[in-house]
């Protein structure tokens, strides 16, 4: 039988929320280990200051829970988020997992698929759009990463603060895909289905672009229970785990 690809993102993974903290180590102990590959499209943790938040513990045993599944022989694939787009070589090779681009395209069954955490998609937050392009400039990164873990972590706990707020006063509309950038990206990407997290709105969206059947699936966040995307022959279910 054919092993199922499994997919997933926006685990949002901190110390204090533990009951997603153990749905993720079930995950990785269980189905996981059982898949063709795992892809994880970003917010595996709720925020990520440089790869020396390796040594506080609850990321210890994440990183030592994917390379279970790594040395398990499964190919591990993660995407950056919004959130963890400081994901770096070390995590990377400690966890045995591969760093993917903004964009990947993969053979998902026979079906070429663009995966993607999806934030470049909301181009209605033009705020947003702007921090991201600030973020994401290695420059800007590497200065950040000199400064001491302390102050990262403040910085980091000041912008999750603001990124709240500024979430909560905009309308919900901008919080989502725009459906220019969605049909830009089927078209100048060549693909057919696109799977993608971060607006935490779960769906399967189908729809024609250019007389093509086209697919975009969003993947559900993580709350108290795990939910991930399982793809083989068959079809596409969807499947939780609890902790
Ligand atoms: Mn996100």
């Amino acid at each position: 039988m054919m092993k199922p690809t499994l997919l997933l993102s926006d685990l949002h993974l901190a110390a204090d929320r533990t009951a997603t903290l153990a749905a993720f180590h079930a995950f990785a102990r269980g189905p996981a280990r059982d898949a063709a590959a795992v892809y994880v499209l970003g917010d595996l943790f709720d925020a990520w200051i440089g790869d020396d938040q390796r040594r506080e513990p609850y990321a210890r045993s994440i990183v030592r829970s994917l390379r279970g599944i790594s040395d398990a022989g499964i190919a591990l694939f993660i995407a950056h988020g919004n959130r963890d787009f400081l994901l770096g070589d070390d995590f990377a090779t400690d966890a045995g997992a591969t760093l993917l681009d903004e964009q990947t395209i993969i053979d998902l069954c026979g079906t070429p698929t663009l995966l993607t955490h999806g934030d470049e998609f909301c181009t209605g937050d033009a705020e947003y759009q702007r921090f991201r392009a600030f973020a994401r400039q290695p420059r800007h990164q590497r200065k950040f990463l000199l400064l001491p873990y302390v102050l990262r972590r403040l910085i980091g706990a000041r912008l999750r603060g603001g990124s709240r707020a500024a979430t909560a006063r905009k309308p919900e509309s901008i919080l989502d895909v725009t459906a220019a950038a969605v049909e830009n990206a089927f078209r100048s990407r060549v693909v057919s289905r696109i799977i993608h997290g971060h607006t935490h709105r779960p769906h399967r969206h189908s729809s024609r672009i250019d007389g093509r059947a086209c697919e975009r699936i969003v993947l559900s966040d993580w709350d108290d229970h795990g939910h991930y995307l399982a793809v083989d022959a068959a079809g596409i279910h969807d499947r939780r785990i609890d902790g």
